[in-house]
């Protein structure tokens, strides 16, 4: 398939050939026809897929056939979770609508809203926003919401989460109820069934990116550690494998900042990227990370969701999350775009229960190893947990001083670091069309 068989105009098409795109993700192929027949949709996509441009494209091309004359009415409103998101798809629509006559702003606090409102005294056609800001700008009538045919709501599991329903409830209020919705979202539960139900109109469903498959490509084990070891077992891991760009996730914005001091006195460059932090500082972080100049990211879940890092070839769970479907989401971080990437939990005993849920969720038993000189003390307790999951290998995790390779191939060596295994043949099989396919 090619993005010339989906039925966008010359403008668009010169613009993903721009972008060096050179064919359509699956959730493209699939979204983009739907979208630009009218059709509601209910998507399962997560960041890393493409989803951005299978709804940016296909919006592009539909509300830039049918321009107003003189004013301009925002007829796209696009909502998102998270400054970070929105953002991106503001990036992503600029380079996208480059050769149509178009207008795109992006809104979210953190920020002086006094350009952004500037921007829309000049008219847009199309509105990426996070909900606060949205409803902040909208109640003092710097916006008008009245013209839009377009819906999309992005990452609509995440602004659950976030606890943005009542946001989401005032805001569709204030818009046609005739308009076309497009929802994405990573899981789907029932809060977003019902809200899928209430608000969109004979959606079709479109499925790139089943949940499992996204975790096939991904190379994931456990090291179980006892807490106290976890910074040095980081920063082993880290200094071993020579990792050059590692994205960390700790449950707290105050574990974010201490790993980060903990890397840095090791000469490690790292930055936290997290709630707490102003939009300025998250915005260097991001680049720094990018760009190469900062090694490590330490990010809580809420601010980590939405970055588009491409390649990452690291993820370190410092703490496992509690809820399994953010394991995925965290992982999802890793084997972007078709290459693998390497996924690393570190499991203290009180955190066994938790690899279960993810188990269940991800549907296989996720390897765990021991690293020489980090064996964890287990007590009771965790015994316990792990005899109730069914840990094999009699006397598991009892004796600190009982080394365990044995689930990964290439283990006896002390230096086995990921590094050498990600690229080795045995690996080999996810870089190549399988897990192109899947992603990509
Ligand atoms: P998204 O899932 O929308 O965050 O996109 C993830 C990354 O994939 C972004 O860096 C996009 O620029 C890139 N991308 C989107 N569509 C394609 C495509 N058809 N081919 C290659 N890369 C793409």
């Amino acid at each position: 398939m090619k993005f010339s068989d989906l039925g966008l105009s010359e403008a668009l098409l010169k613009a993903i050939e721009k972008k060096g795109y050179t064919e359509p993700s699956p959730i493209q192929e699939k979204a983009i026809p739907v979208v630009l027949e009218g059709n509601d949709i209910l998507a399962s996509a997560q960041t890393g897929t493409g989803k951005t441009a299978g709804f940016v494209l296909p919006l592009l091309h539909i509300l830039s056939k049918r321009q107003p004359q003189g004013k301009r009415p925002i007829r796209a409103l696009v909502l998102t979770p998270t400054r970070e998101l929105a953002a991106q798809i503001y990036d992503n629509a600029k380079e996208y609508s480059e050769f149509l006559d178009f207008r795109t702003a992006v809104i979210f606090g953190g920020v002086s809203a006094v350009p952004q409102v500037k921007k829309l005294r000049n008219g847009v056609d199309m509105l990426v926003a996070t909900p606060g800001r949205l409803l902040d700008l909208q109640g003092q009538r710097k916006l008008s919401l009245a013209d839009v045919e377009i819906l999309v709501l992005d990452e609509a599991d995440r602004m659950l989460d976030m606890g943005f329903v009542h946001d989401l409830k005032r805001i569709l209020k204030v818009m046609p109820e005739k308009r076309q919705n497009l929802l994405f979202s990573a899981t789907f539960n029932s809060d977003i069934k019902r809200l899928a139900q209430t608000y969109l109109t004979n959606p079709v469903i479109v499925e790139a990116t089943p949940e499992n498959s996204t975790v096939e490509m991904i190379k994931q084990k456990i090291y179980r550690v006892d807490k106290t070891d976890k910074t040095n077992l980081v920063i082993k891991l880290i200094s071993d494998g020579n990792w050059q760009q590692v994205l960390i996730f700790t449950r707290t914005k105050h574990g974010a900042n201490r790993l980060t001091k903990k890397l840095e006195k090791q000469n490690i460059t790292a930055a936290a990227i997290h709630g707490n932090k102003s939009q300025g500082a998250r915005t260097k972080a991001l680049a720094g990370f990018k760009s190469g100049n900062i090694r490590v990211m330490v990010a809580t879940d809420i601010a980590a969701r939405g970055l588009d890092i491409p390649l990452l070839p690291h993820v370190i769970n410092f703490d496992l999350p509690n809820v399994p479907e953010n394991y995925v989401h965290r992982i999802g971080r890793t084997g972007r775009a078709g290459a693998s990437g390497e996924a690393i939990s570190l499991v203290a005993a009180d955190e066994v229960g938790l690899v279960r849920g993810i188990e269940r969720l991800v549907g296989e038993k996720l390897p765990s190893e021991v690293v020489e000189g980090y064996e964890p003390i287990d007590n009771p307790d965790d015994v316990q947990q792990e005899k109730n999951r069914g840990g094999g290998g009699g006397g598991r995790g009892k004796k600190p001083h009982h080394r365990r390779n044995s689930d990964n191939k290439g283990g006896g060596n002390s230096h086995f670091r990921g590094k050498r295994k990600s690229n080795s043949g045995g690996g080999g099989g996810r870089d190549s069309g399988g897990g192109r396919d899947r992603r990509f």
